[in-house]
């Protein structure tokens, strides 16, 4: 009671306030960056809280019962995100994702996708609107999901065998009730529905092949499952390669058991490399992030939960867009959606950021590990 909050990661991810320029030209929709790569999807992070403990992710050591998470009076409002949201849809974007956190725990987040479903790109075309979730109140919300707009879905599993997804998880969770989350979430229409199944050498490996098999006699087609190497984002989790399993790998043994054939991306800059199964089961998918970095075509932008906007997964410092949504100009008048939009253009046009590519090369700016955003504050 009484006691005072102070939010880590305000004092944690350096930011600067983003300059708006003195004449705010309209948005084109064309934008590039410094390495000609467009701006097209936002990934929005709702909540920095989560259900879950997983060890690549939150652990328990450092996200215990004294870790502060931010105010509420920190977070964006949804009138807030969606204002940010329509000035991205502006500039180019048509892909949204809600993350966290745990997505789900933001209160009435459905109210959230009701007011970006309702966004319209210059040329009058829905965005394409998902979710990443880690499943555990997918079950209760997600015919309340759909209704509100919400197209997909991506649920993170990362084994099949109880005792091993309670384990990752780190807070006892059962994978029951991921699995009937995610048949709720099939019965109300989210589909395509991803699983995202981040592999760790030694720690649920052996599950690659039984979750392969379930999904492809459960769920079926309509279910992509996409293995993701097991990243060093953030300082906490005690990264090292030898706990990375390369697709390659996943792959070679995915091989063992199915005929696989490769498919040609469905879009530019597509993080998963894509595999059907030769008898018309469905496809899976790889994503390499430490062994084949996909840097180069990477048109991703990510919106914190305080407001500051990040270029990328592995940056160290934000641009803090709450600052303009909630200042004033010199003339003690607040900043126009325009002017918003305006602000916007050079940041991204400043934009080289490339991690995966530097640390595959070697190259890594030295000492940057220890002020890395953690992913619960940013999303995945
Ligand atoms: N809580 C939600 C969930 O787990 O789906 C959304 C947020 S979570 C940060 C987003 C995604 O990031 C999840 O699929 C999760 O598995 C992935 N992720 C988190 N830490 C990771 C790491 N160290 N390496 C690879 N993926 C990671
Ligand atoms: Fe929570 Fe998702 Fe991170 Fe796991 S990966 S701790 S579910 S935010
Ligand atoms: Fe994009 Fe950064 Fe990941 Fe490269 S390392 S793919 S630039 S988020």
């Amino acid at each position: 009671m009484g006691e005072t909050i102070v939010a880590l990661a305000d004092l944690r991810y350096a930011a600067v306030v983003p300059q708006v320029p003195a004449l705010a030209p309209a948005p084109t929709g064309l934008l590039a960056d410094r390495l000609g790569r467009p701006l097209r999807d936002l990934r929005i992070s709702v909540t920095d809280k989560c259900n879950f403990r997983c060890s690549y992710c939150m652990p328990k050591e450092v996200f215990d019962r004294n870790y502060k998470f931010l105010p509420h009076s920190s977070l964006l409002s949804f009138e807030e995100i969606t204002r940010v949201a329509r000035a991205f849809v502006a500039h180019g974007v048509v892909k949204l994702r809600l993350t966290g956190g745990e997505p789900l725990l933001r209160k009435d987040v459905e109210r959230l996708i009701a007011q970006l479903a309702a966004l319209r790109t210059p040329d009058g075309q829905a965005l394409d609107i998902t979710l990443t979730t880690n499943g555990s109140l997918l079950e209760r919300k997600a015919a309340a999901l759909r209704d509100a707009g919400l197209k997909r879905v991506t649920v993170s599993l990362d084994a099949l065998d109880d005792a091993i997804f309670r384990r990752m998880n780190d807070v006892d969770f059962p994978v029951a009730d991921v699995l009937a989350g995610i048949g709720a979430a099939l019965r109300a229409g989210l589909a395509p529905l991803k699983i995202n199944m981040v592999v760790k050498r030694g720690t649920n490996d052996e599950q690659i092949l039984p979750l392969a098999r379930h999904v492809r006699e459960h769920f079926g087609p309509e279910v992509v499952l996409r293995f993701i190497e097991y990243m060093d984002v953030g300082a906490s989790n005690g990264w090292c390669m030898d706990e990375v399993l390369p697709s390659s790998e996943v792959l070679a043994r995915l091989r063992t058991a199915f005929a696989l054939e490769p498919l040609a991306a469905a879009a530019a800059g597509e993080t998963a490399q894509r595999w059907r199964y030769a008898d018309g089961g469905g496809e899976v998918g790889l994503i390499s992030s430490v062994t084949q970095a996909f840097c180069r075509d990477c048109n991703r932008a990510r919106l914190s939960t305080e407001g500051k906007l990040f270029l990328c997964l592995f940056a160290h410092q934000g641009h803090d867009l709450r600052a303009l949504l909630r200042g004033a100009q010199p003339d003690g008048q607040p900043w126009s959606d325009a002017q918003l939009a305006a602000a916007l253009g050079p940041i991204w046009a400043g934009r080289d950021d490339r991690y995966s590519e530097l640390r595959g090369a070697q190259q890594a700016p030295s000492g940057s590990a220890e002020r890395r955003i953690e992913m619960h504050y940013i999303g995945g």
